[in-house]
């Protein structure tokens, strides 16, 4: 350990990454390719609700040189705010409780996608077939960002970011939630499941209020094993508060980039996790579920 904290040999580990399977804009192997551009060693893959990107890791492991971490970015919900929860080395297997969860997740987000499209249908040129037709295969998981490319597409908007700030926020007159379970149960379901559960952007989901403290003291009590802390929707403050936060309650600590291709504006690498957090998050997973080394 103290020699991997040798900042001289330290790895460079960007634990938050979306791939075409939920709503990034570059393939898995793609996304790989550019995480070795970006010079780093290891990436996690964290698409939403959904582990069918993973078996395309061990190809894009080999192709790049990039070790993998299979994720997930779990959904879920409290007092009506979305709460993210990264799932990391999880057991995959369709029979846990987390893949039930994810699986009625996704199919109310499809119902949800269709119900938005109605809505926003009566005021701008977007049809559901213009949604379909930016996704990417049958088992994407479809979001917001989708109906966003598709606004795009149809010259509403000129980016995803005015999409979501002119059409699609939470407080606009076309926003539908999403049946999702309480982080409680995700984060439950996540450590049934053998995988270790890290807290995502928590400051991105408090920005419009008081950072729920009480929230996150019972996510703690269910077990949560640690926080996505250096993320770029945190504030210096925020991000301050927050590694204070873990500090004191003994949690990991994560930084990730969140990225999502030209979806947003975050870039592979821009957000690092240190290496020995890495080695505790293996060490702590009883899934079977290992990091994909390459050459190993
Ligand atoms: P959904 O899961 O359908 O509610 O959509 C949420 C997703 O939209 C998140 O994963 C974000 O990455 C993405 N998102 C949220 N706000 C923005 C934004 N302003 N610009 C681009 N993507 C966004
Ligand atoms: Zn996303
Ligand atoms: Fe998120
Ligand atoms: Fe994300």
């Amino acid at each position: 350990m103290s020699e991997r904290s040798d900042p001289g040999s330290s790895q460079r580990i960007d634990l938050h990454s979306h791939s075409t399977w939920s709503d990034g804009t570059t393939d898995v192997s793609e996304l790989f390719a550019q995480a070795r551009a970006a010079g780093l060693d290891v990436l996690a893959l964290t698409d939403h609700d959904t582990v069918a990107g993973w078996s395309e890791l061990a190809d894009a492991v080999s192709a790049s040189g990039v070790a993998a971490v299979p994720g997930i970015e779990v959904s879920s919900e409290a007092d009506s705010r979305s709460v993210h929860l990264l799932a990391l080395l999880v057991d995959p297997s369709a029979e846990t409780a987390l893949a039930t969860e994810m699986a009625r997740a996704c199919a109310s987000r499809e119902d949800r996608a269709r119900h938005m499209v109605e809505l926003i249908s009566a005021d701008h040129p977007i049809r559901w077939e213009d949604v379909q037709s930016q996704v990417a295969g049958e088992s994407t998981v479809i979001g917001r960002p989708h109906i966003a490319d598709a606004l795009v597409e149809a010259g509403v908007v000129p980016d995803r970011s005015a999409a979501f700030t002119e059409i699609l926020r939470p407080a606009g007159p076309y926003y539908v939630p999403y049946y999702a379970p309480s982080p409680h149960s995700a984060v439950r379901a996540i450590g049934e499941a053998g995988g270790v559960s890290v807290l995502a952007h928590p400051g991105s989901v408090t920005r419009d209020d008081d950072l729920p403290l009480a929230l996150l003291e019972s996510l703690v009590e269910e077990g949560l094993d640690g926080i996505e802390v250096d993320h770029r929707e945190h504030g210096a403050e925020e991000t301050e508060r927050l590694r204070e936060f873990a500090r004191s309650h003994d949690l990991l600590i994560t930084g990730g980039s969140d990225f999502h291709g030209t979806g947003k504006p975050n870039q592979l690498g821009e957000n690092l996790t240190a290496p020995e957090v890495l080695e505790a998050i293996a060490a702590r997973a009883t899934s079977g579920t290992r990091i994909l080394r390459p050459g190993g």
